[in-house]
């Protein structure tokens, strides 16, 4: 462990931080969090700070709800944006039940178990996401809009790049939270930008991607814009992702790669692909969590269709990066940022490994775009589709027990449940498309 309780006590008093966030996603994947002054935080360490779980979606119910916030000391982190005397710290925090046992529906110690998992067979999960998003203007009421001046496109600048003096923020701001920040470039659409960050163990990237949305939107904000990670705010145009890098390693080194694969796989990877694209379909219900999560994964945007992977190509669900060595890893190219974190990163690790255990060899690579095939090609070679919306992804997650048993019966039903209900409220609605459509002609 990075910091024991005294360095946390002696830091917040060197460092004046007056209010301490306690942080926790809840089940479907937003940020809550409490503060409390730094009188209390000897309380907080010791696991003494309660809230009422039963006012967080999908928590528990009033007649059990209390629980109890666990700050994972290795967390603690200064909020540069806010002021500087008497300071913003925040602690990410477990949740456990009053009788001091873990709390089943935190997603955190799902992750945590999956991770253990795999620990005790020697692994280490390392993941590195690319989250996009879009930066609009606000209305005069300071309501969010979709709308933009901007005409920049893919690795565009200033000053045809608007959003430039916003992004070069956002990226000193993550440094001074501690990330390592790799790259950051305007994306494909007007307006739609991306930062990256270093890979890192499961649970600290989990961890990272909170903090980055946060970050994100908060400096968004300060300089006059609105940040969304929506999956697919425009018709028309390229959608936000959050491809997610994985590779594992043992003993520090990547187990991934294989210098004499013509791929520069190793076995492992293999298989690791295999157990992914077996659950692929399940897994989609958690990993494109919202109805509009599935008007982004449609030909022609660099968004995947097909349950397919490639070593070149930019179109399947999986593609192998070129960069190898310690750099080997499997891109999922599927995922967007309304997702839970821990819940995407705990399932494609569960499955990674299924597919080591079982040895699941995936189909042969693909490397010609899947969006130009015909329905013949596509049929001739074989290649299944990812679901087509958020209904059909949760009749996928239902039937799969592997998802039963990693997330656990409260999250496996309460978010069923909640979801159906999105969709059935979803799909009764009038859209202007249908009104266009259709209340001239008939
Ligand atoms: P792309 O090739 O899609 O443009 P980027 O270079 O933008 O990818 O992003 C690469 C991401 O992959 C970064 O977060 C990086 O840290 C991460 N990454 C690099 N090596 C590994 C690895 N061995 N395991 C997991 N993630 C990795
Ligand atoms: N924006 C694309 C998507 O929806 C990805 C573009 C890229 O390859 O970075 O996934
Ligand atoms: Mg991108
Ligand atoms: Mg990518």
């Amino acid at each position: 462990a990075k910091y024991t309780k005294q360095d946390i006590i002696d830091i917040v008093q060197d460092e004046d931080v007056e209010f301490i966030r306690l942080q926790f996603t809840d089940i479907f994947g937003t940020l809550k969090n409490v503060a409390i002054t730094s009188s209390q935080l000897e309380k907080a360490l010791d696991n003494k700070c309660m809230f009422d779980g039963a006012s967080i979606q999908g928590f528990a119910r009033v007649e059990e709800s209390d629980m109890y916030l666990r700050p994972d000391y290795d967390t603690l982190a200064i909020f540069p944006w806010r002021p500087q005397q008497g300071k913003v710290a925040r602690l990410i925090c477990d949740i456990y039940n009053p009788d001091g046992s873990p709390f089943e529906g935190d997603p955190r110690y799902i992750l945590k178990k999956v991770t253990k998992k795999a620990k005790d067979l020697g692994y280490t999960f390392n993941v590195g996401p690319e989250c996009e998003f879009f930066l609009y203007h606000m209305d005069d009421d300071g309501q969010p809009t979709t709308i933009t001046h901007e005409k920049a496109g893919y690795f565009d600048l200033g000053p045809i790049d608007l959003g430039e003096n916003a992004r070069r923020d956002m990226v000193l701001t993550l440094e001074d939270m501690g990330f390592e920040v790799e790259a950051s470039h305007h994306e494909v659409a007007p307006a739609q930008h991306e930062i990256d960050f270093k890979y890192d163990e499961g649970i600290v990237t989990a961890d990272n991607i909170m903090t980055y949305k946060l970050v994100i939107r908060t400096i968004a904000k300060r300089h006059g814009l609105f940040a969304t990670f929506m999956p697919k705010p425009k018709f028309g145009e390229c959608g936000s992702g959050m491809h997610t890098n994985m590779s594992l390693s043992r003993d520090g080194k990547n187990i991934f790669a294989d210098p004499s694969d013509k791929f520069g796989l190793s076995k492992e990877a293999y298989y690791f692909i295999g157990g992914i694209m077996k659950h692929i379909k399940a897994i989609t219900a958690i990993t494109n969590p919202i109805v509009n999560s599935y008007k982004r994964l449609v030909p022609g945007f660099e968004a995947p269709v097909h349950i397919a992977w490639s070593a070149k190509n930019r179109s399947p669900l999986i593609r192998i990066p070129a960069s190898k060595g310690e750099s080997t890893r499997i891109e999922l190219r599927s995922p967007d940022s309304a997702c839970n974190p821990y819940l995407a990163l705990a399932l494609c690790l569960a499955a990674g490994m299924e597919g080591i255990e079982e040895k699941i060899e995936p189909m042969e690579s693909i490397d010609i775009n899947t969006y130009d095939m015909s329905e013949k090609e596509l049929k001739a070679l074989n290649l299944e589709e990812l679901p087509s919306n958020l209904s059909k992804a949760l009749d996928e997650m239902e039937k799969d027990e592997l998802l039963r048993q990693v997330l656990g019966d409260h999250v496996f039903n309460i978010y069923l449940e909640t979801k159906r209900k999105e969709w059935r409220e979803y799909s009764s609605q009038v859209t202007k498309w249908e009104i266009d459509q259709f209340l001239y002609k008939i």
